[in-house]
């Protein structure tokens, strides 16, 4: 786990980055990280083009400001996450145009997978919660996916995405709009067509071989839950870098995630089994 000044380094460089990829306008977004015993934040108010490490301050448990600064509103929503989550490093919350749509549009194409790869990367669901008003009611409606689930649309509103470290929360959040972009071009030749059933289960157990996400364990009970077309929150996901994805990504650390080869790999052996 990084500390101190490479862990600045990487949220500063993720926020000019979310900027960069047209994913937040005017001051939206936010981004957190923590080493274990400091959390750092993006500061408020400033355009995500403009941060530096300089620029972030320090928040304790409670989001209280540690030192000089000051906190975004959304920070709650960052901690509600970080409370239930102990394997969580990074949070970040952006304003993607394609994922953003879907967010704020009457249905949820991208709710269950259609690409195997995302959902062995990012579980069998990306739930979209109801709209909530900021503080604490959007704290609520955020709580209950936390343990289930490591990206959420957020209605009306944009993506959260979290993962041990800035760069797998990057990744995470990517993923998200990367499949909503697929998903919005799908719409004009009729939608996008989820996975079969039958492939669900196996990719399922690809992803808790490949031990991806914190639900890896649950894997059969998601399926079982999913297939049997239970709405209420199944117990999923969790990613990596979608193996397919050409889209550009940063690797503020400069250790490149070796998850996708597995991934793949795991997905041809598990598809072979059928
Ligand atoms: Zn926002």
């Amino acid at each position: 786990m990084k500390s101190g000044q490479p862990l600045r380094r990487e949220i500063a460089e993720v926020a000019r980055y979310l900027h960069e990829r047209g994913w937040v306008a005017n001051h939206d977004g936010n981004v957190t990280a923590r080493d274990g015993t400091r959390t750092f934040a993006t500061p408020t108010a400033t355009s995500k083009r403009l941060i530096q490490e300089r620029d972030l301050i320090e928040v304790d448990g409670k989001g209280q400001v540690v030192g000089a600064g000051r906190v975004f509103g959304e920070i709650g929503l960052h901690l509600t996450v970080y409370e239930r989550r102990p394997d969580i490093g990074c949070v970040i919350h952006a304003h993607p145009p394609n994922a953003t749509a879907i967010a704020s549009a009457r249905k949820n194409p991208i709710e269950r997978p259609f690409i195997a790869e995302a959902l062995v990367s990012l579980g069998a669901r990306i739930p979209k919660i109801p709209y909530a008003q900021p503080g604490d009611a959007a704290k609520q409606a955020l709580a209950p996916w936390c343990e289930l689930v490591d990206a959420v649309l957020l209605g009306n509103h944009g993506v959260m995405a979290w993962g041990a470290d800035p760069e797998q929360a990057l990744l995470r959040l990517e993923l998200v709009e990367h499949l909503a972009k697929i998903a919005i071009a799908g719409e004009a030749l009729g939608g996008v067509e989820p996975l079969p059933d039958a492939a669900i289960g196996p990719l399922l157990a690809a992803r808790a071989k490949a031990n991806i996400g914190r639900a890896a364990d649950n894997a059969e009970k998601t399926a079982a839950k999913l297939l049997g077309g239970n709405t209420a929150p199944a117990p999923v996901v969790a990613c990596a870098p979608a193996p397919h994805a050409n889209v550009a990504t940063i690797s503020p650390g400069g250790k490149p995630h070796d998850l996708a080869s597995v991934v793949r790999e795991e997905i041809i052996r598990a598809l072979r089994k059928d």
